[in-house]
């Protein structure tokens, strides 16, 4: 994504502030933008080979990409919920249950984490009978595309 190659927006959500492509740091809060690119492509690139890992069947190797990932960046609630996934798909439902919990405090209306949610509650608690939303079918979320099935050809 690059809207504008003459600008580099501040990435600080309360900022976003339009520098220079040369900045060093933000003009208006201080941030030190180069360092900040940086670390974004760090976890860019765990991210994409925890995915690697994942449609090879390496789901081990992908959680903890996963997971390092949510280290570096907490708030990136496609890493954490593909972090989820990894860890269900490795028969943790617990870890899977508390960061899918975690995607949902900062998305709350997260369509994968509440899918996931309802995954693991139709498997282990009976659902709850409030009124709230209309309950899902228990079917297993699929955020990150994990599965890459070829077509059969028997001809
Ligand atoms: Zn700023």
């Amino acid at each position: 994504m690059t809207p504008d190659p003459g600008r580099l927006a501040c990435p600080l959500p309360r900022c976003r502030a339009a520098n220079t492509a040369t900045a060093e740091t933000c003009q208006s809060c201080g941030t030190p933008l180069r360092a900040w690119a940086r670390l974004r492509a760090h976890p860019a690139q765990l991210f994409n080979d925890g995915l690697e890992a994942a449609r090879s069947g390496r789901t081990t190797i992908a959680r903890d990409h996963f997971a390092a990932v949510v280290h570096w960046c907490p708030g990136d609630a496609e890493a954490r919920s593909a972090l989820a996934l990894a860890c269900l798909l490795l028969d943790d439902p617990d870890e899977a249950r508390h960061h899918w919990r975690q995607v949902l405090v900062r998305r709350p209306g997260d369509a994968t984490a509440l899918k996931g949610l309802a995954h693991l509650e139709s498997g282990t608690e009976p659902p709850n009978t409030e009124h709230t939303e209309p309950t899902e079918p228990p079917e297993p979320p699929e955020p990150t595309d994990f599965t890459e099935k070829e077509p059969a050809t028997t001809e």
